[in-house]
């Protein structure tokens, strides 16, 4: 696994309250359960419990966002989710999450997103850089695997991750909630927010409910990535795919129609393979449409989605690809590298991290 850690990633589908520690889950969980507002073992049992189905994924999601309601909360798991993700040398991370209003605990949308801005703030293990364009500055951008490396081995000076945020549209929103977002993404651009991601529950909602808040998005420059075809909707996956998003997440239930759409249009595609295989969206590797992705050379990236819920790692999908697909060391390389190419932030950061990559492909053989 070492190497799969030591070699720089991109990680571009993974979302905030799926990403939490288990660590973290527990001891929230059990604070909870001592403040007498839940049964502390039956809510343990769901947190440890890792093969759901796509719908108890949901029913995991509703129970985490218990857990997390209030703004401090939101800080401590932003904090440590980049924390985790730097220390598995993700170079550049665009975290995903859903603003959210808890009235109880004084939350809108806008309080929701400061509390995740903070937690960006909070980290001290490593610099984490937010601002929407940094002056281009090669000689330091140049260092940075090398700091990492350095960093790594001597555990002196810090580690350096880009990370930018995609406010996520639940698909139980209305028109109206989903259009609130994409006005906060817009307002809060200069913070590092670069785009918008459509998910929630496959089977709720409608593609036409979200599209005015998604065109808006698209007219004022926001990128947008979509779960798509979660579950065998194809006229769903059509009506996506015709609206041309930078990119979609997943792609499981495909037809050859959509195959050939999908290839002709080269948008890329976040693959999640552990996530697909545990919530049984595929049934096995050994289908999994990543090979004929990979082997046509369409734009592929793999993601996470929820390295807490089906624990993971950026690392670990790599490992795992790589073993079960028969790829090398050298074309995993090659693939983590082609992922600077679809990242939402801008010129100077892809070539920034070109050279994180340059440095890495020197030193790691
Ligand atoms: P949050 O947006 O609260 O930070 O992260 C959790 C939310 O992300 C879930 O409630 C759900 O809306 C979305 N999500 C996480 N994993 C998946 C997934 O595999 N598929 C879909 N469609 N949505 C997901």
């Amino acid at each position: 696994m070492d190497w799969w850690v030591s070699m720089p990633k991109v990680e571009l589908h993974a979302h905030l309250n799926g990403s939490i520690r288990d660590s973290t889950l527990m001891e929230l969980a059990r604070e909870l359960g001592d403040r007498g507002l839940a049964h502390f073992p039956d809510v343990e049992r769901v947190i440890l419990k890792h093969d759901r189905s796509l719908t108890e994924v949901f029913k995991m999601f509703d129970l985490i966002h218990i857990l997390t309601t209030d703004h401090e909360t939101v800080t401590r798991i932003t904090k440590e989710v980049i924390e985790d993700f730097a220390t598995e040398n993700v170079v550049y991370l665009e975290l995903r999450t859903t603003p959210k209003k808890n009235v109880s605990k004084g939350m809108n949308k806008k309080s929701y997103m400061e509390a995740v801005l903070e937690g960006l703030r909070a980290v001290s293990t490593v610099e984490v850089d937010i601002c929407s364009e940094p002056n281009f500055d090669c000689s330091a951008s140049a260092a940075i695997y090398a700091r990492n490396n350095e960093c790594a081995s001597n555990g002196t000076g810090k580690k350096k991750i880009y990370v930018r945020l995609l406010l996520s549209i639940d698909r139980r929103e209305t028109t109206e909630a989903a259009m609130e977002t994409v006005k906060l993404a817009l307002e809060m651009r200069h913070l590092g927010v670069v785009g918008i991601d459509l998910s929630g529950n496959p089977i709720i909602g409608e593609w036409l409910t979200f599209l005015p808040a998604l065109e808006f998005a698209k007219e004022q420059g926001l990128l947008i990535t979509l779960h798509c075809g979660e579950v065998p909707n194809q006229v769903e996956i059509h009506a996506m795919l015709d609206f041309l998003p930078t990119r979609i997440g997943h792609a499981c239930c495909f037809g050859e129609e959509e195959w050939a759409k999908l290839k002709s249009l080269k948008i890329p595609v976040e693959i999640c393979l552990t996530s697909n295989i545990r919530t049984e969206t595929i049934s096995s590797l050994d289908i999994h449409h990543f090979v004929d992705l990979y082997n046509s050379g369409h734009p592929i990236v793999l993601c996470t989605d929820d390295s807490g819920v089906f624990s993971t790692s950026v690392s670990r999908e790599y490992s795992l690809a790589s073993s079960s697909f028969g790829i090398q060391k050298r074309e995993m390389f090659q693939l983590a590298r082609n992922a600077v190419s679809f990242i939402f932030a801008g010129n100077k950061v892809k070539q920034e991290l070109e050279q994180v990559f340059d440095f890495a492909a020197k030193t790691l053989e």
